[in-house]
């Protein structure tokens, strides 16, 4: 069965005194079957010196191997920092860097490539809700991705964050983040039945120690990506804590 994955997206936030902070926290932990992963700026990789009960992850990579490529990081240079996992797609990049289906699926083939595991994110605008698009929107960003390299999908991490859910403080509820999840469950398993059972689901946006209970308990919830929370170690070892 899925075993339970917590992971931390600091974005542009923390230090490496914070980084020192979240090992002390997290090593503290028993390693159970949850895996944790904490992705900080990548700058400040190595400056988790002793990670004992968790991995590391970058929060983007470029889709290309090496070359004249001035401010992108490759998955080789991310692994050799001590990543093993990276967020591809994240809402902020689709957004803010212009990051297209195309290139999120071209830089998810190389994390996969090069023996990364990818965290890719989906997720509906408000509006694309209000419009009842959900499920279209969701379809496409998978779609995009897997309709032409559906063996991606056994290798991967798919996160759900409904973009009006995060850093607002809104989360989705329990039901409609199940409701979503399963929907793409579904979903998946027009690319692989079987990966589609096995594939870690997580559900981001205002995820925070008092509101993660419920939605762990959501059959197709497998775990969160966590935001603000991640920047606070009390708070982020909680949330490992509270899944099972
Ligand atoms: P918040 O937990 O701050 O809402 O951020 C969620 C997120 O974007 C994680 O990738």
């Amino acid at each position: 069965h899925r075993t339970p994955l917590i992971a931390a997206n600091w974005k542009m936030n923390g230090s490496a005194a914070l980084a020192q902070d979240m090992t002390a926290a997290l090593n503290e932990l028993s390693q159970g079957t949850t895996t944790v992963v904490v992705c900080p700026p990548a700058t400040l990789l190595t400056a988790f010196t002793n990670p004992k009960t968790f991995a590391l992850g970058g929060q983007t990579l470029s889709h290309e191997v090496s070359g004249a490529f001035t401010g992108e990081l490759s998955a080789n240079l991310l692994l050799e920092a001590g990543a093993t996992y990276v967020i591809v797609g994240h809402s902020e990049r689709r957004e803010l860097n212009f990051e297209t289906d195309a290139l999120i699926a071209a830089k998810l083939s190389r994390a996969v490539a090069a023996g990364l595991t990818p965290i890719l994110c989906v997720g509906e605008s408000l509006s694309e809700r209000q419009q009842e698009k959900t499920q279209q929107v969701l379809a496409r960003q998978l779609d995009a991705v897997y309709a032409s390299q559906p063996e991606l999908l056994a290798n991967s991490v798919i996160a759900y964050e409904p973009i009006w859910a995060i850093g607002t403080g809104e989360s989705a509820t329990p039901e409609q983040a199940q409701a979503t999840h399963h929907f793409i469950r579904q979903h998946l398993a027009k690319f692989n039945s079987q990966s589609a059972v096995t594939v870690k689901l997580l559900y981001g946006g205002s995820v925070n120690a008092d509101n993660c209970v419920a939605l762990f308990q959501q059959a197709d919830i497998d775990g969160a990506l966590v935001g603000g929370a991640s920047l606070k170690p009390v708070e982020f070892a909680q949330i490992c804590l509270a899944v099972t």
